[in-house]
């Protein structure tokens, strides 16, 4: 399987990450600690978009409890932490397929960048 960009899909959906290089995996993209299991995050998460964002790399590994599930600043705990990575997933996205901000919201909704 690959994507509509020519990008192979591993076995469970996944496009590889535009966010984060795969020599980059080895530690946290929110906190750079490797410290505890890291898990796959979809940055544009919701029933609508989670597909996509696995098909279209736009995922990031993160550490399971801190980052990602139960800390204060947690991206599904923390609305702040979950916009600023839904920002850095448009940008990836629009550098690496080209798209301008009309592009990315007709994909997914809105766009998540400052004014
Ligand atoms: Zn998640
Ligand atoms: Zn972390």
């Amino acid at each position: 399987m690959v994507n509509e960009y020519g990008e192979a899909l591993d076995k469970n959906g996944y496009a590889p990450s535009v966010l984060q290089p795969g020599d980059m995996q080895e530690s946290c993209f929110l906190c750079g600690e490797n410290g505890e299991k890291l898990d796959r995050h979809e940055v544009f998460f919701g029933s609508a978009y989670r597909q996509k964002s696995k098909r279209l790399g736009l995922w990031v590994c993160i550490c399971h409890g801190k980052c990602h599930l139960w800390g204060e600043e947690a991206v599904h705990n923390s609305r702040e932490t979950d916009l600023y990575l839904k920002e850095q997933g448009q940008l990836a996205a629009m550098e690496r397929y080209g798209w301008d901000e009309e592009k990315f919201r007709a994909e997914f909704g809105r766009s998540y960048l400052e004014d």
